[in-house]
């Protein structure tokens, strides 16, 4: 790599992902993983990456399959619980990132006006973990 590109870091903190957003294997078995904000890329799929940057065509061509379609029903079954754990994961995120913001005094209006969603709304969906983290500080 000539030079990095802005916000590429290696993921070290206890609120980043703690799998690989691709392969959904866990960071206890990839090792190294490189990402932004509830992302994450182990080495295995970057490589992989790379290679399709260095085959791609300039334009871009028709979509791919989505991929869901490649796997047969049982393959399919086994991938949804990985899913739903990157799925927490990044929810997991999200109250961090809430909780930061409630630190710093912002109301719950503004909270829920930067989601779209009601103050309400927000306070309703995160004002638990917010209070547990208050209290365990
Ligand atoms: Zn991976």
């Amino acid at each position: 790599m000539e030079q990095s590109a802005k916000g590429v870091r290696e993921i070290a903190s206890a609120d980043q992902p703690f799998m690989c957003s691709f392969c959904l294997r866990p960071r206890e078995e990839t090792g190294v993983l490189v990402g932004a904000p509830a992302v994450g890329i182990c080495r295995k799929c970057t490589e992989a990456a790379v290679v399709l940057f260095q085959n791609s065509v300039p334009e871009a061509g028709p979509m791919q399959r989505a991929p869901w379609d490649a796997l047969d029903n049982e393959e399919l079954l086994r991938q949804l619980p990985k899913v739903a754990k990157a799925r927490d994961d990044v929810e997991n995120h999200l109250r961090i990132w809430v909780g930061a913001a409630r630190s710093r005094k912002i109301s719950w209006a503004s909270i829920g006006e930067s989601l779209g969603m009601s103050r309400q709304s927000a306070w309703e969906r995160f004002h638990q973990s917010v209070v547990a983290e208050d209290k365990s500080a």
